[in-house]
Formats: C-alpha cells, structure tokens, sequence
C-alpha cells in the first residue's frame, strides 16, 4: 500500500503559499501555472499529483522518462525542462508539449529538424543563465533576444518565453532582471514568436518568483519531498 498522505500535505501548503504570493503582489486573478517536477520520483507518486490537478510534468533525464512515461496517466502534460542533447531530441519530442530547456540556437536548429520531420510545431523556451554560472546552461541576458531572432526563423518551432535558474540565495536581482529581460522580448514583437511564458521559480523562491511576473513555478521537493539519489558507485 502506498500512502500519499506527505503529498497532500505538501500541496495545501503550496496552495496556500501560492494564493498568499498572489494576494501580496496584487495577482490573484493570474493564472500562474504550477509544474510538478518529476525527476527520481516513482510513477505513481506523480500520479497523484495529477490526480490533485498537478497536470503540467517537467522531465529532466531522457532515460528516465522513457522508464517512466508508459505508467504514467495519460491527463497530464508533458514538458521537458533538462539538459538535452541533440541526438536524444528524437526519443522525446512527440511526447512533450513545450521544451523548456533550449540553450542555443543549435539545439533549436536540431528540434527544428526534428519537428518538420514528425510534422509538429514544437513551442520551446529560451533557457536564460541569469548568473553568469560556469555550472549552468543557457543563453546569456546579452545574448539571448539575438538568440530569440534567430530561432523565430527556423520552421516547426515556436519560441513561446523564457525559463531560468536563478543562483541560490541571492536575493531578487536575478529574479528582477529576467523579469525586465521577459518584458524587453515580449516588447519587441517579434514575428513568428508567441511570447506568454516565463517559467521562473523552484521549491525555494517560488513566492518570490511570482512577485517578479512569473507565470510558471516548477516545483519538485516542495511536492513531493526531498529528492534520494541511488548511491554513486
Ligand atoms: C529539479 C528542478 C526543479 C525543481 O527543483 P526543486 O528545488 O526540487 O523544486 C525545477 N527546475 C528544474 C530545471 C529542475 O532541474
């Protein structure tokens, strides 16, 4: 018997700090989108969620998705929000509505590729490293509406925003300047481009993301507890 009882716990407490965020920055007729963040949970943990109406999922690992996706209900909505490289883009792409993850114009020329072939349009965001962090992927704030330019011209891929992670405790610069980034490509109207997202905020600053206009929390311990990683060998 599996008991879910911590997972119902634990959305309350979301629901609850999500309506507080949003009554506090004057949002709270918004729709913000809370993402369930799947990696090393069991299938029918995320079940669940989406049983509790946790129906968007974020999958970091490709073969770790593909282990899973079979036991997985069929309501909920698929993202891709990892590393991703660009020969594993063909196990996954009809199964996600949006790849989150994009962080070069490569990669996009890839999933471009990839897309025409399977005759879809995938919608993608533009992956952001906001802190100049050696250890993160992503477009550079400089680079990136120059990047958004050069995607909108590729066919079967529609960039629909931005994601980020931002460095841990450091405040809200960060989570400041993607929101004034977000707001600048927005404003350029950018054709081909359907520009709706900014997928910013984790199990740490989610409140404070969504005082920064975001729009879409990704979150994976806050729901469904600390994540245990299998031993290194
Ligand atoms: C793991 C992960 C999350 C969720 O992290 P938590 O801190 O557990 O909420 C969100 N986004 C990405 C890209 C991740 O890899």
């Amino acid at each position: 018997m599996n008991s879910f009882d911590d997972i119902s716990e634990n959305i309350k407490r979301i629901r609850f700090n999500m309506d507080e965020a949003r009554v506090k920055c004057g949002r709270e007729h918004d729709d913000i989108r809370i993402m369930a963040v799947t990696k090393t949970v069991p299938a029918e943990r995320v079940n669940f969620a989406v049983s509790q109406g946790f129906e968007l999922l974020g999958e970091n690992r490709v073969q770790e998705f593909l282990q899973k996706k079979e036991q997985y209900v069929k309501n909920a909505e698929i993202n891709f929000i990892g590393h991703l490289q660009s020969n594993k883009i063909k196990y996954i792409i009809k199964d996600m509505t949006m790849i989150q993850s994009v962080d070069s114009v490569g990669l996009a020329e890839e999933i471009s590729r990839q897309a025409v072939k399977n005759g879809l349009r995938m919608d993608i965001l533009c992956e952001v490293n906001i802190g100049g962090e050696e250890s993160k992927s992503g477009f550079s704030p400089d680079e990136v509406t120059d990047g958004v330019y050069r995607i909108a011209e590729l066919e079967g891929i529609r960039v629909c925003g931005l994601m980020t992670i931002p460095p841990p405790s450091e405040g809200s610069v960060f989570l400041e300047r993607m929101q004034r980034l977000f707001e600048d490509i927005k404003a350029e109207n950018i054709g081909n481009t359907d520009i709706h997202t900014l997928s910013m905020g984790m199990s740490s600053d989610y409140a404070e993301a969504v005082k920064f206009g975001s729009n879409m929390v990704r979150l994976g311990s806050a729901l469904f507890g600390a994540r245990h990683y299998p031993a290194e060998k």
